[in-house]
């Protein structure tokens, strides 16, 4: 064998060992509460759709509409010939919306992440993140060139520690709701310590936005911030909005530097014109239907009462991700497996998403679920739970 072929296989044989290999799953169905694999039904409990607007009608009829009008490709990157009228207008919606003079869409989230933080940072800065941040921001962070450094999870004294030794241009980096965990960070501690410390703050909403905050702006409006306190907000479409792709939302002055100097948003094609459409149109449902986020918080917390009464290792979240934590790998598989068998989707996440001996099945909720589909869910839960 070659250099690479025995690498990779070395690498596939300890995943093996170790209980980490992953498996795709192929899915028959849209996404939705219940959904088809290999022929059968099942109760889904592991998408990030956390509004059911990945196949809403009025999405799906926007995205068609144009399509027939804008084709299917965008044929470009947004400074040669990609940019259409549903890109400007969801860029214009987005920027309203949250209360920001501009957005820019990126094409995912992930790209968003690294090109922001590789356009903001030179060598010289510091960047600091918390450890249980996304894989995109600390890669992002990583790669820019800054000193970079992570803090304690959710830990303003100890990131205060941190920024006072700092002498340069300072960025504070989080995840507005933790992705695997479900949390929130403090962000209106964080933001009083920024201005005290004359570091900005950009917050990630990937699973804040459209679920918090009494209108759904996402975890900022939640803790009461305005632009000025967060000048750097990015979410992404592809969770609550049920869509794809990012954005981020700032002043003109970071949005005009991101398209002149983003890599990640120079160099790569447009969205779909017809995606942005659709994300368009689950915007103004998700601006209209405040029950969808009403109902959602019914329940998790009808979830929550539910685990606590079996007695189920809940973690610190009120947001729709509720991770039950396992520990062992081998013993999440098992677990989200003997569920499969009862006709449940729940994912077992393993490291290295999460941290060595924290293995978890991360459960989330969304409006599409009925109260019946959680009340079966909990069943199953007492049913298959070790001890329960
Ligand atoms: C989904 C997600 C991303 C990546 O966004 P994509 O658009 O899927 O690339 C980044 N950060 C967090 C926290 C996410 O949940």
């Amino acid at each position: 064998m070659g250099a690479f072929p025995e690498r990779l296989s070395e690498a596939l044989a300890q995943r093996k060992r170790e209980g980490l290999y992953r498996h795709r799953l192929t899915l028959e169905s849209s996404q939705g509460p219940v959904i088809r694999l290999a022929g059968r039904q099942y109760l889904n409990f592991c998408s990030n759709d956390y509004l059911g607007l990945a196949a809403h009608p009025k999405v799906i009829e926007a995205l068609r509409g144009a399509a027939i009008e804008y084709g299917v490709g965008s044929g470009a990157s947004h400074l040669v010939c990609g940019h259409s009228v549903p890109h400007h207008q969801l860029e214009e919606a987005l920027a309203e919306f949250t209360g920001r003079p501009r957005a820019l869409l990126f094409s995912s989230g992930y790209m968003a992440n690294s090109g922001i933080l590789t356009s903001l940072l030179q060598r010289g800065d510091y960047v600091f993140e918390d450890r249980l941040n996304h894989a995109s921001l600390l890669d992002g962070g990583l790669h820019s060139g800054a000193r970079f450094q992570r803090y304690r999870h959710n830990d303003v004294a100890a990131l205060a520690a941190k920024l006072k030794t700092a002498d340069g241009p300072k960025l504070v980096v989080v995840d507005g709701v933790f992705s695997m965990d479900g949390d929130t960070a403090p962000l209106a501690e964080l933001s009083a310590l920024c201005s005290a410390q004359d570091a900005w703050l950009m917050v990630h909403d990937a699973h804040g936005f459209g679920v918090m905050g009494e209108r759904g702006v996402g975890s900022t409006e939640a803790a009461g911030l305005d632009a000025a306190s967060v000048p750097v907000l990015m979410a992404t479409l592809g969770k609550a909005l049920g869509t794809a792709g990012a954005f981020v939302a700032g002043s003109e002055l970071l949005i005009e530097g991101l398209i002149q100097q983003a890599r990640n948003y120079i160099y790569t094609t447009a969205l779909p014109p017809a995606v942005a459409a659709a994300s368009l149109a689950a915007l103004q449902l998700l601006r209209e239907e405040s029950w969808r986020r009403q109902y959602l918080k019914d329940l998790i917390s009808r979830f929550r009462r539910g685990a606590q009464q079996l007695d189920l290792p809940l973690m610190a979240s009120d947001s729709a991700i509720q991770p039950l934590l396992v520990g062992d790998a081998g013993r999440a598989v098992k677990l989200s497996e003997q569920l499969r068998g009862a006709g449940l989707l729940i994912s077992a996440i393993r490291p290295p998403t999460v941290p060595a001996g924290t293995s978890r099945l991360r459960i989330t909720l969304s409006a599409a679920h009925s109260e019946e589909q959680v009340d079966r869910l909990l069943e199953q839960l007492g049913a298959c739970w070790p001890g329960a």
